[in-house]
């Protein structure tokens, strides 16, 4: 399949935003069966003269934060194993919540997996501040992006080559 980019975080954080702008016209949905509950959703981008491919988590059901957590941290384990690159999303307006802690923990114990840390929801630089608090997370620089208006994703994805 070549180089993989997963995409993990908790629900509501902008996730499915970021996949849809990072594959744009590009989308080659795999599978295309209507009513079925999908949890993965793959496409193909290109970056750089670079093809790769993205892999959006997380469009199960809502039904119950235990159920959350255990999805999530499912998607969390599948992408360490299946991915070149993990992008975790959180929402730098909304702070660290529980679970990203949650995921924040396993995503430290993954040595030598690349994970980059996307600060998503900085529609304007006046929010960048608030990414300084993810840095609790242990896992380096927070990216601040917007995936509604495109704010920092080129260096995003910038940075996202220079890991293959
Ligand atoms: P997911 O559950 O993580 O896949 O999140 P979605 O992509 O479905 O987005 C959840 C909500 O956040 C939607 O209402 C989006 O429009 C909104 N959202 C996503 N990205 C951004 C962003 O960069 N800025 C703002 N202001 N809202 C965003
Ligand atoms: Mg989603």
């Amino acid at each position: 399949m070549g180089n993989l980019v997963a995409i993990v975080g908790r629900p509501n954080v902008g996730k499915s935003t970021l996949f849809n702008r990072l594959i744009q016209t590009r989308q080659a949905i795999v599978d295309e069966t209507s009513g079925t509950t999908r949890d993965r959703q793959y496409g193909k981008t290109e970056w750089g003269g670079l093809e790769f491919s993205v892999v959006d988590t997380g469009g199960w059901v809502v039904n119950s934060d235990d159920i959350f957590e255990e999805e999530i941290n499912k998607q969390v384990k599948i992408a360490i194993q299946e991915a070149d690159v993990i992008l975790f999303v959180v929402d730098v307006m909304n702070g660290v919540t529980d679970l990203d802690l949650g995921v924040a923990h396993i995503l430290r114990r993954a040595k030598g997996k690349p994970v980059i840390l996307v600060t998503n929801k900085a529609d304007n630089f006046n929010v960048h501040p608030l990414s300084a608090e993810f840095y609790s997370l242990g896992l380096g620089d927070p990216i601040n992006i917007s995936a509604i208006n495109g704010a920092g994703t080129g260096d995003l994805l910038d940075l996202v080559i220079s890991k293959f």
